[in-house]
């Protein structure tokens, strides 16, 4: 389970295979194939809501292996996602419900959300492989993929498998298979999993319009898209990936690193307003704000 989101430019690579996802009927499926994509209105890519992590739970956090540099690294990293939800991260020794490795030969991946739960024990449920043991500074792309994978350990899916990503970016099969193969050895499968493969609506609780900023994205070669469109690195989180974890985990307080990213500044960039808007800014359970965003986001689907 590996991606090679960075390993082009010669860093590090990122992303990964939410390889399994625990459909609504509890039943864990391999992701399905199809190009259903929707009407292309504005509607981040979050798992369904039963993968969602409950509003202020205290998500532990544990190494399988890994130095002290690679630790801070995630530590330093685990903050930016941090400040923005209400979800609290803390290291324990062993067996959390995030289990870290760093392994160099296993790539970057993660599981989403709470299917960490069904993760034995005693393996990872998400791998860092191209964390850098002996500089203690951070670079980007470094950042980048730990940014990438905790946004899978909260329920984000790849922003580029986005049916919203329908006449912005369209891969070309044959040229995307070829150059996963030779930049990073992937098969077949895995890149129709993790690149070709559009969520199914039914596979997700929302989705905004497509942004090519988010860190949920992979850089992409013009040579592989029908549009000729590339996508750099995107190392820091987007604005549109703060606003939908902020509705996700709303938090009744704000950081006081983050004061101006308001639930309403997050749901005015997302585009939801009128009663809506008026009903999610009256209440302040964050279980009804997730609730009432997830149904705005459908309503918005079907319009
Ligand atoms: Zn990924």
């Amino acid at each position: 389970m590996a991606d090679g989101r960075d390993a082009r430019a010669g860093q590090v690579s990122s992303g990964c295979m939410p390889v399994f996802i625990p459909l609504s009927n509890g039943k864990i499926e391999e992701d399905e194939d199809g190009e259903n994509s929707d009407d292309g209105q504005p509607y981040a890519v979050v798992a369904p809501d039963c993968n969602l992590w409950e509003n202020y739970s205290r998500i532990t956090f544990s190494f399988f292996d890994g130095n002290g540099i690679q630790r801070a690294k995630v530590h330093r990293a685990i903050l930016k996602w941090a400040m923005y939800i209400n979800l609290t991260f803390v290291e324990c020794q062993s067996g959390g419900d995030i289990r870290i490795g760093f392994d160099e030969a296993a790539g970057s991946w993660s599981t989403v959300g709470t299917f960490a739960r069904m993760v034995g024990l005693n393996e990872p449920t998400m791998n860092l492989g191209w964390i850098n043991a002996e500089t203690e500074s951070t670079i980007p792309a470094e950042e980048g993929v730990i940014l990438h994978e905790f946004g899978h350990a909260l329920g984000l899916l790849h922003e580029h498998q986005s049916p919203a990503r329908h006449g912005v970016l369209t891969f070309n099969a044959t040229e995307t298979i070829r150059d996963f193969r030779i930049a990073h050895s992937w098969t077949h499968d895995m890149v129709e999993e993790s690149v070709l493969h559009v969520w199914n609506q039914s596979e997700l609780s929302s989705h905004s319009r497509f942004d090519t900023r988010s860190i949920m994205m992979y850089s992409i070669p013009g040579t592989i898209t029908e549009e000729g469109n590339t996508i750099q690195n995107n190392n820091v989180l987007s604005d549109l990936d703060k606003a939908y974890v902020i509705l996700y985990y709303p938090r009744s307080r704000r950081d006081e690193l983050c004061q101006e990213w308001t639930i309403s500044r997050a749901l005015e960039l997302v585009g939801v307003d009128g009663e809506p808007q008026k009903n999610i800014l009256k209440t302040e359970n964050p279980d009804s704000i997730r609730q009432m965003f997830i149904q705005w986001n459908e309503n918005n689907r079907t319009v």
